[in-house]
């Protein structure tokens, strides 16, 4: 089956609708995150590139960085940075003549009121627009006992579903650290997804709306020496087989997220794409792509950094040092790491925006 959207932001059934086109397809969208306008542009431009569709997400702490360090109010910050970072995208993505779906990542127990204070926007945003701001957002309450964590997701899954949002919720804890979400010292087996757990997840939530699933099996955010931890993707096929044997459902029920992508072997992401898996974060290796590029270029030109005028030659570095020069070279380093994410993930060329001859979103054609 064929499917075409708009492009744009996706949101509810088109959200889904994708979501569907991914899992038929055995590919995977790379949900890149992002900090500020450089790191966006770079992920819609590398979509536009590679003809794949995309999500963008922030974390509480990009979202802070978006809005500005220096702003006083942090809880603030994170909340504007997040909407301000949304509206951006709404603005520019359909120009970029992909869908791109817009995500929040990790939220513990402590950001619940970040959470609520977003959906308060994106209320707010769908009264006007008709569309929520993100088409989900994480609520990450893994490290919380697993009935408050399913309770907790329903109740909040509750007030998203009134404005067309999905949840993205965690079983089992991906170990690592990101954005002080972190867990250094956890017992291995709950690196591990219980399938049992999947399925409860399943039960609860369903009925209510629509959620996504960050299962653990074995991954870890950031990239780290081989060997420490064992990825087991087997155990998310034993999660889909579970729900669907239980539920009587079609093959791969679960809409599946693979955290912590980063240095993962190229093998185990295209078992785990057979098993469900639509999104794969990816972070670490774009924030090194950036540096990366910026990097080079400093140390191949430093005195362009310390001096406006060469002061033996009087040589103007201006532009060498105009932002714009350096910056840009961030971005194409980060377009370049993520021509590498869309083949990992077998994304590329199968962006099912489709711009009708009217520019109209529902067209049959
Ligand atoms: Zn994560």
């Amino acid at each position: 089956m064929t499917h075409t959207l708009k492009p744009g932001v996706v949101t509810g059934d088109d959200y889904r609708t994708l979501l569907q086109a991914c899992k038929e397809g055995q590919y995977a969208l790379p949900a890149v995150n992002v900090i500020g306008t450089n790191t966006i542009n770079a992920v819609l431009e590398a979509a536009s590139k590679n003809k794949s569709d995309v999500i963008i997400q922030l974390s509480n702490g990009g979202a802070q960085f978006y809005a500005g360090k220096g702003m006083e109010d942090e809880f603030q910050a994170k909340v504007l940075g997040a909407v301000s970072a949304a509206h951006h995208v709404h603005m520019l993505a359909e120009h970029y003549g992909v869908c791109v779906i817009l995500h929040t990542d990790h939220a513990n127990k402590k950001l619940v009121p970040w959470v609520e204070a977003m959906l308060d926007h994106g209320e707010e945003f769908y009264k006007i627009h008709g569309k929520p701001l993100f088409s989900s957002h994480m609520v990450d309450l893994s490290e919380e006992d697993i009935d408050y964590n399913i309770n907790e997701c329903a109740r909040l899954l509750e007030r998203m579903v009134k404005i067309d949002m999905s949840i993205e919720i965690e079983l089992g804890v991906t170990g690592g650290e990101e954005d002080g979400v972190g867990s250094d010292d956890i017992d291995n087996d709950k690196l591990y997804t219980q399938p049992e757990d999947c399925l409860k997840a399943y039960e609860v939530l369903q009925p209510i709306g629509h959620f996504t699933l960050a299962a653990s099996f074995g991954n870890v955010h950031g990239v780290y020496k081989p060997g420490n931890v064992e990825l087991r993707p087997e155990i998310l096929k034993n999660s889909q087989d579970l729900v669907q044997k239980t539920h009587n459902t079609g093959p791969n029920p679960l809409d599946l997220v693979f955290h912590g992508g980063s240095g993962s072997d190229k093998g185990q992401i295209t078992e785990s794409l057979g098993y469900g898996v639509f999104k794969m974060n990816i972070d670490t290796d774009t924030q090194f792509a950036f540096a990366e590029g910026v990097g080079k270029f400093v140390l191949d030109n430093d005195k362009a950094f310390k001096h406006q005028i060469d002061p033996v030659s009087g040589e103007p570095y201006k532009k060498l040092y105009d932002p714009r020069k350096w910056l840009r070279l961030g971005e194409e380093n980060t377009v370049a790491r993520l021509d590498e994410a869309f083949k990992d993930l077998e994304s590329a060329g199968k962006s099912i925006a489709k711009v009708c001859c009217q520019g109209k979103s529902s067209c049959a054609a």
